[in-house]
């Protein structure tokens, strides 16, 4: 019977997804086309907008996916203008929430908002609003707790419905109703009980999660199986994307970081991402020391020196920011030119928005990640707690170490959208890539080779961190945790990625364990190492041979710098070429 009803539903969403959500010849469209241009001042609908109000205005049930940025909250603040009666929103964060009621009450539309520190004359009014026959209110936004703690509201709601004039609810970042999302809230689950309860008023979700699992997930919590999903591409073809095997020293990192902002990013502005307060205040002061103009933004910084940072920045006074990811929202700089992670984010979604802060002008930007195996561990010891976290984790663990497929593929991959062989038109490191070969390594014997020293360490009750593990193949460390192999032919950089490799695909799990001070991260068998002992078994991983950043290939490292200098220069020469006004200022640096 389940199957049933999921084919059922299948089928209904398929069937909407076909009806084509862009037509100009609704009853409303002249409306919508003015509303858009009068109240809202836009010229024009950014891709899908116009899709999802149609939809909506059509009653439907919709779930809107769209990337950051793209402007989901018109979806539902323009159907509000349209017809009457009124719209509720229900937002998570109360500063958004603030800022959007700020700008639609500078457009004179009739908005108010409840949260937690409304006083309560100020709620009784808004109540009394609701549930009048001639409310004039068109949108109303409320944080979620509101349908779980309060019955006087959904009260008033249900009056509100039963006069005819419950139009909509939206439902902002609707992947919180799902426990697979990486942000899930438990006050959404009460959201689930509405659609039922006000069966003509149409929901209308939105959320940047694209995975396919989070949002059949958010239809079933919300009761809308078979609801249409909308879906904008979350493909950015102006990002260039990057990895960059990150040194073992701090310093080595930060000339690295110097010499893109040197040269590469000369008068260009940026950001580079830190996962630490302390990290983002050190590359501050070593990349000042060494003559940049570079600040530092983290959420210990009172509010004052907050603006203070972010306008210098916005000013080009400050060539880049070393920033912990409390500087994300409220970022509109459309010319961002690069953005540097120091250290990878928690998860795909969170580089996706981090990283996708470049370029918002459509002009060439580019997003480079510095990765190495123990930042694994930085992050891991971090987020661990939280069920799916490690997962997440080591997704973006696989985009870093993938050495064989287009960066972009990977990241439409994971958007669950279609990628083509060709969409990525060399925007990434591999496509761009025709120099270096890929190669397989064997991992079998490197399996068993580990299985022998992790059983050794068991034996003799130690525990092995990452770093440990590897002493003991390479033969260094503590002789007694050595195994009766060979040394491995392989350098320490790529043995890391073998180790990193087997962590992400489940041969080797993390176990974690406190002290006073700090979590630390051990390193055990994985449920798939009892595999190797099969006759058939065989694992092998896809390398690309790359330049290590040791000190015997710096020059190697200065020379592939400076190729890269001059095709980014000449990538810029090329879109700077096309608007004749701009030609005059391209700097070329040989
Ligand atoms: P999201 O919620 O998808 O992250 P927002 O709704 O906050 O995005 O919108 C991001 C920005 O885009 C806002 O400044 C908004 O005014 C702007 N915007 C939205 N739609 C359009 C449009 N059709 N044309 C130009 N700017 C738009
Ligand atoms: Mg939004
Ligand atoms: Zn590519």
């Amino acid at each position: 019977k389940n199957s049933l009803k999921h084919a059922i539903n299948k089928l209904k969403s398929d069937k909407l997804a076909e009806v084509d959500w862009e037509g100009t010849n609704y009853t409303w469209s002249n409306d919508v086309k003015d509303i858009l241009q009068i109240v809202f001042q836009l010229e024009s609908f950014r891709p899908k907008q116009l899709s999802v109000i149609n939809a909506t205005l059509s009653g439907q049930h919709v779930i809107a996916v769209m990337p950051t940025g793209a402007g989901k909250s018109l979806c539902y603040q323009l159907p509000a203008m349209v017809q009457g009666g009124l719209t509720i929103v229900v937002s998570p964060l109360v500063s958004l929430i603030e800022d959007q009621v700020r700008s639609l009450t500078s457009k004179q539309i009739a908005v108010k908002y409840i949260t937690s520190t409304t006083p309560k004359e100020q709620i009784t009014e808004i109540l009394h609003t609701i549930s009048d026959k001639h409310c004039n209110m068109k949108l109303l936004y409320v944080t979620p707790e509101r349908f779980a703690k309060s019955k006087r509201f959904m009260a008033n709601l249900q009056k509100c419905y039963a006069n005819g004039r419950l139009q909509r609810i939206a439902i902002d970042e609707v992947h919180c109703c799902s426990q697979w999302g990486h942000d899930f809230r438990p006050d959404y689950k009460y959201l689930g009980i509405l659609s039922g309860m006000f069966q003509k008023t149409p929901i209308l979700g939105l959320t940047a999660t694209a995975t396919a699992h989070v949002l059949s997930d958010v239809q079933k919590m919300l009761s809308i199986p078979g609801s249409l999903v909308i879906k904008s591409t979350f493909n950015r073809p102006n990002l260039y994307y990057k990895i960059i095997k990150k040194p073992t020293s701090q310093d080595e990192c930060i000339s690295i970081i110097e010499n893109l902002l040197k040269h590469r990013y000369r008068g260009e502005t940026g950001i580079i991402y830190t996962n630490s307060i302390k990290d983002s205040e050190d590359i501050a002061i070593e990349l000042t020391k060494r003559g940049l103009k570079v600040g530092c933004y983290h959420a210990n910084l009172d509010a004052n020196d907050r603006t203070k940072v972010h306008t210098k920045w916005h000013e080009k006074k400050y060539q880049a920011l070393a920033a912990t990811v409390a500087f994300g929202m409220g970022i509109d700089k459309p010319d961002v030119r690069f953005v540097i992670h120091h250290t990878i984010s928690k998860t795909m979604e969170n580089y996706y928005q981090e990283s996708g802060r470049a370029g918002r002008d459509g002009n060439h930007a580019e997003c480079v990640t510095m990765y190495r195996m123990q930042d694994i561990f930085k992050v891991s010891s971090m987020v661990f707690s939280s069920i799916g976290n490690l997962d997440h984790l080591y997704g973006m663990v696989k985009y870093c170490l993938n050495g064989a497929t287009c960066r972009r593929q990977l990241i439409a991959e994971h958007f669950d959208e279609d990628w083509g062989d060709t969409d990525c038109n060399k925007m990434c490191d591999i496509c761009s890539d025709e120099q270096s070969e890929i190669e397989e390594i064997d991992l079998q014997w490197h399996c068993k080779t580990l299985v022998s020293i992790i059983e050794i360490a068991e034996n003799q009750d130690t525990k092995l961190t990452a770093n440990k593990l590897l002493d003991a193949w390479f033969l260094k460390g503590p002789v007694a945790l050595r195994h009766k192999g060979k040394l491995p032919k392989l350098s320490r950089e790529v043995a890391e990625d073998v180790l990193a490799f087997l962590l992400v695909e489940n041969y080797l799990v993390e176990d974690f364990h406190f002290t006073s001070y700090t979590t630390i991260s051990y390193i055990k068998k994985g449920p798939c190492m009892d595999s190797i002992h099969d006759t058939n078994f065989s694992l092998k991983m896809p390398i690309r041979k790359y330049t290590p950043l040791s000190q015997n290939n710096k020059k190697e490292t200065s020379r592939e710098m400076a190729h890269q200098v001059k095709s980014f220069k000449k990538r810029k020469t090329t879109f700077e070429a096309e608007s004749e006004a701009k030609v005059s200022k391209i700097v070329v640096i040989d």
